[in-house]
């Protein structure tokens, strides 16, 4: 009884919708996800998905759980381990052995954390990963934006639309990741202000963020000219900088090893996928934030998800029809 028309390994937006889809096509499937509904969880407030103008990444995993089991598609809480492409994909996880004629990947990926104390505490109230959520919250507020590359300079770019003053946090002397015209729109726009060759110490503020603290990387220190870019900060005592949020945008780390055991082509390890969510392995598609879709939104995960169930539907009718 574990074998399966279509196992899906990921139980977040992605994995749960193509799980939707596929049961409602009435293929006999199993989703396997380590965290039910995945990073969606850790959303504190979504306010930019359609049917709801708020509501928080909780009850939002609550109401897809329901809806896939509603559907009697079973979800085990297991992590896979290993998998094995023969004539059938063989998945092991830490408990079971599981087959499928074919597979969804939907492992998502892990937004890279600054590892200073608190961070944990703190994340959701003043401390954000992810500006396209989470900036509408700062409508005249100040806040700071973590990083140097593009994802770091295009969420100031939006933050500066709502906030009335935006720090850039680097810790190198100039940006060298990031594109050209981010960076000119960056150096045009009076509210941002950068800070180079500094990095956060401490996180200040007792129930919600209230600042940071600042320790220099390289030279020159935080205490005297910080900006190679043209621009000067002045840091209060130096080191501190008031802030009413602060955004890390240093990157994700994708979970790509399934995808890396069966040999599928990825790009800086995010699967690569064409429009139907295909990659180059048979019978292996993927969805979501592990993709190189440039959206790395719930939405987004939900509509990759989508198109994945209705194409392994389609690719088995016409195995079946054998067309
Ligand atoms: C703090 C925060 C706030 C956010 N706010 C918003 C917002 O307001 N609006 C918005 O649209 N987006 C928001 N996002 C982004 C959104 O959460 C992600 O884009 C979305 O969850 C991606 O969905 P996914 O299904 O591709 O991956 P994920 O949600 O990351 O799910 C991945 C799934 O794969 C599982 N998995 C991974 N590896 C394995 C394995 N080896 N075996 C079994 N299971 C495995 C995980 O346990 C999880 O179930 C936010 C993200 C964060 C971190």
């Amino acid at each position: 009884m574990n074998s399966y028309d279509l196992i899906i390994i990921g139980a977040g937006p992605a994995g749960l919708t193509a799980a939707v889809y596929a049961a409602r096509y009435k293929l006999n499937v199993l989703v396997i996800g380590k965290i039910p509904g995945g990073l969606m969880g850790e959303a504190h407030e979504v306010c930019n998905f359609p049917t709801y103008d708020k509501i928080t990444g909780f009850e939002l995993v609550k109401k897809m759980v329901e809806q896939v089991k509603k559907l009697e598609v079973e979800i085990k809480h297991e992590e896979v381990l290993d998998i094995e492409k023969g004539t059938e994909f063989q998945i092991v996880t830490g408990k079971n052995k599981y087959f499928a004629k074919k597979i969804i990947i939907a492992t998502g990926s892990k937004r890279r954390s600054l590892g200073v104390e608190r961070e944990k505490e703190l994340t959701g109230k003043g401390l954000h990963y992810c500006a396209t959520c989470d900036a509408g919250f700062y409508k005249d507020k100040i806040v700071g934006v973590v990083g140097g590359g593009d994802a770091a300079l295009t969420s100031a770019l939006l933050l500066s639309k709502f906030a009335k003053k935006v720090y850039i946090i680097y810790r190198r002397d100039k940006f060298i990741n990031a594109e050209p015209t981010w960076t000119e729109e960056v150096k045009k726009n009076k509210k941002i202000e950068l800070i180079f060759n500094s990095e956060i110490e401490e996180l200040i503020g007792k129930e919600k963020l209230e600042g940071i603290k600042l320790a220099p990387k390289g030279v020159p220190s935080v205490e005297e000219d910080v900006n190679t870019e043209g621009k000067k900060v002045k840091l209060k005592d130096g080191k501190e900088v008031e802030l009413d949020g602060l955004f890390v945008e240093i990157g994700s780390v994708p979970g790509c090893a399934i995808a890396e055991k069966l040999g599928v082509k990825m790009k800086n390890n995010y699967i690569i996928v064409d429009k139907n969510q295909g990659t180059n392995v048979d019978g292996v598609f993927a969805t979501g934030d592990v993709t190189d879709n440039p959206l790395k939104q719930i939405v987004t995960a939900c509509g990759e998800g989508a198109v994945a169930g209705y194409t392994v539907y389609k690719e088995l009718m016409r195995e079946k029809s054998g067309k």
